[in-house]
């Protein structure tokens, strides 16, 4: 048996799916404190080639993976689901509570995601899942690989098999 496995690739840095965001890990020390990061998010998509010889069309996989880093982009990013940080809402502002301090932001110049903490990792899940969601895959589709770089150098990869 002779197993071939093709896949078509985006890269974030070089396709320009990127976006600037700050956030808080109150779990870890230095990145306890609020400060920002430029994120890339890369794309891997398996699956068989139909007649036309392609496994599906880069310019849709981009504009869908922008409209996701467009939400992001120029935000603070919010884990909605921490355990460490307590969030309220005050009219149309967001205070968030951790570890002895307090900050409080416009709700505008916020995302709140649905992740326990805005590691790289959990970004990457959080954008898969969207990206699944927001663009319906053909049955031909096998696997989808999600990266997002924090900074030039440094990332993670998320993968999901979709049969
Ligand atoms: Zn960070």
């Amino acid at each position: 048996l002779i197993c071939i496995s093709k896949y078509i690739s985006i890269d974030g840095w070089k396709s320009n799916i990127c976006f600037s965001a700050a956030h808080i890990i109150p779990e870890y020390e230095k990145c306890g404190r609020l400060h920002g990061h430029t994120y890339a998010v890369h794309i891997k998509i398996f699956g068989e080639t139909d007649e036309k010889g392609i496994i599906t069309d880069f310019s849709i996989i981009k504009r869908k993976l922008r409209e996701i880093v467009n939400d992001l982009d120029h935000k603070v990013l919010i884990p909605r689901l921490s355990r460490l940080i307590k969030i309220r809402r005050k009219s149309d502002s967001i205070e968030l509570e951790m570890l002895g301090s307090r900050y409080v932001f416009p709700e505008k110049d916020c995302e709140l995601l649905p992740i326990n903490s805005t590691s790289a990792e959990n970004l990457a899940e959080y954008i898969l899942n969207l990206f699944v969601e927001k663009c319906p895959m053909k049955e031909e589709i096998e696997e989808i690989h999600i990266g997002v770089d924090e900074g030039y150098g440094q990332g993670s990869m998320i993968q999901k098999k979709m049969k």
